[in-house]
């Protein structure tokens, strides 16, 4: 209660492991005011490291612009908020658990197309029903979430699926093929974007859900190429949480599994021998496909 906080929305919490050995510093601040950008995520204040063999632990934030709470009402967070929080939390888990050398392989630090894996499978929990009916009560009655409503949000989850895939591949593979050029020539875009839409049989119904002249992620940012992350880090996080669901999702030898083998190594080694250690296999996109109502 006593660690400064840069503004009185913001609280700040240390985080201890289960031995009680000190692990991180964490601060949410999750309401918004004038001034503050919108949006939620994640950073750090300090990064984890080891100097001159002594570990230096770090300083993670979670940033969010949740409902706040009035006179007479709690912060009364929507389903979409909820999953935010989780996934934003997730993200800072891999910033609290992080023990690398090395502040630029820590935490986070990861290649892009991994980096979404931790905030990701965190997701799978907010909507779990066995989590649900830890948090989700009435405010006013304390009633739990009923199951028919469970059910509405599971199967309004699967709506539009085939849609939403087959509009963010497409993206993807064009974002990919514009990076697989080698020579240059004078590129006619309506007609390069029509070619690589024909070449993977999309149909007329589905358009890209950008247009490769204005779209950032295609040329700036550290994107380049790397548009299909989103849907890849879906791959791993959909498997992963299989992971969990097949030994029980509170279940400690699984969670072990993956703070040692994901969370803990940031950035260190290569993602898939990562995974690997974690898993046993490569991700199967079959959990994906599942979670999506595909299959
Ligand atoms: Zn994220």
């Amino acid at each position: 209660k006593d660690m400064p906080v840069y503004h009185p929305d913001v609280r700040a919490f240390e985080v201890k492991d289960a031995d009680g050995k000190h692990l991180a510093v964490f601060y949410t601040d999750y309401f918004p005011r004038a001034g503050k950008r919108a949006g939620a995520w994640m950073y750090n204040f300090r990064e984890a490291y080891v100097q001159d063999g002594k570990e230096v632990r770090p300083i993670v934030y979670n940033v969010a612009n949740f409902t706040k709470p009035t006179a007479d009402t709690p912060s009364l967070l929507t389903i979409d908020e909820v999953q935010t929080l989780f996934h934003e939390f997730g993200h800072a888990l891999h910033g609290m658990l992080t023990r690398c050398h090395y502040p630029s392989v820590s935490g986070t630090s990861v290649a892009r197309d991994f980096v979404e894996l931790p905030s990701q499978i965190n997701e799978h929990w907010a909507t779990h029903p066995e989590v649900l009916k830890l948090y989700a009560k009435h405010y006013q009655t304390g009633e739990v979430i009923p199951d028919s409503l469970i059910a509405k949000m599971e199967a309004a989850s699967k709506f539009n699926q085939g849609f939403a895939t087959t509009e963010f591949l497409a993206a993807a593979i064009l974002d990919m093929r514009w990076h697989e050029i080698d020579e240059v020539e004078e590129y006619d875009v309506r007609q390069f974007e029509k070619e690589v839409a024909q070449s993977v049989g999309l149909i007329d119904e589905i358009t890209y859900r950008y247009r490769s002249t204005y779209f950032s992620h295609i040329f700036t940012n550290d994107y380049c190429a790397g548009y299909y992350s989103y849907i890849w880090a879906e791959v791993l996080d959909a498997d992963a949480f299989d992971a969990f669901k097949e030994h029980g999702i509170f279940d400690p030898a699984t969670a072990k599994a993956f703070r040692e083998n994901i969370l803990e190594k940031g950035g260190s080694e290569d993602p898939m021998k990562l995974y690997r250690q974690f898993r046993g296999a490569e991700p199967n996109p079959d959990a994906l496909l599942r979670n999506r109502g595909l299959k």
